[in-house]
């Protein structure tokens, strides 16, 4: 992982007080179209700067930059309060989430780079700061535009959730079955629960271990959008029953 700590920008230790944040990763954007991918880190330097002038402002008057982390569409992780600290960022969340926005407007793609950036900011944050497994937008949280559609789809289908170095999150779906156990089964489960399923995966929740709760999940969500979804119909991820999921995920989700 390619971090830049606050030191190099120029700052000193955060204002900010200690909390646990260890609940998941919340994804941001910024609401404008800034055109980073298309410039020199520089530029991403340039406006991490000017985002915690403005923040610490007198429009907003927070004690620092109200993001804990950003990963620029370079790849490059970029410390703001940094790990286990309160921000100001998505309400309901701030002490109990760690925030990490992706710099990007509505109209702009999120990079390869960045999602591996933001896959090694999480694995690094669950290595050495117990970061647990979940990973949200901040319209999770309130009504807002905010991660934008193209990063919230990317939340939605499990492509952050998955480790460093992983393909796109399809291939690596689909052929999962009762008895798989890992990231990729914790994206599945991830899919359940946003399908509005999440109480088929019983106690465990989003484990990684997919049992007779996830099969039962999996059925669940085909059903909802028109599969006959008898028995037996969510013990294995076919190419059919993922998209079945992520159709479940959009029909629930775009109900909210
Ligand atoms: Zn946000
Ligand atoms: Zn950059």
């Amino acid at each position: 992982m390619k971090l830049e700590r606050r030191s190099v920008f120029g700052w000193g230790a955060t204002a900010a007080g200690h909390a646990p944040c260890d609940r998941g990763l919340v994804i941001h954007y910024d609401s404008g179209n800034l055109g980073l991918h298309a410039k020199d880190h520089s530029a991403c330097r340039t406006y991490w700067k000017n985002t915690r002038r403005f923040h610490m402002g007198p429009s907003r008057g927070w004690a620092d930059l109200g993001y804990a982390f950003g990963v620029c569409p370079h790849g490059i992780v970029m410390e703001g309060r940094g790990a286990k600290r309160a921000q100001a960022a998505q309400p309901g969340g701030n002490t109990t989430w760690t925030s990490c926005t992706l710099m990007t407007g509505p109209a702009e793609d999120i990079t390869p780079a960045a999602i591996e950036g933001v896959r090694q900011l999480r694995a690094w944050l669950r290595t050495n700061h117990g970061l647990g497994t979940g990973v949200r937008g901040h319209r999770d949280f309130i009504s807002t535009s905010c991660p934008g559609d193209k990063a919230y789809a990317l939340v939605r289908n499990g492509t952050f959730s998955k480790p460093p170095g992983s393909g796109g999150v399809e291939d690596d779906l689909i052929g999962l079955s009762k008895g798989s156990k890992g990231e990729g089964v914790e994206a599945v489960q991830e899919m359940v629960r946003l399908a509005g399923h999440g109480k088929a995966l019983g106690r465990g929740g989003v484990d990684g271990i997919y049992g007779p709760g996830t099969a039962e999940g999996v059925r669940l969500c085909r059903k909802d959008v028109g599969s006959a979804a008898k028995a037996g119909y969510g013990d294995k991820i076919t190419g059919h029953a993922l998209a079945q999921l992520i159709a479940a995920v959009g029909k629930h989700q775009g109900g909210k």
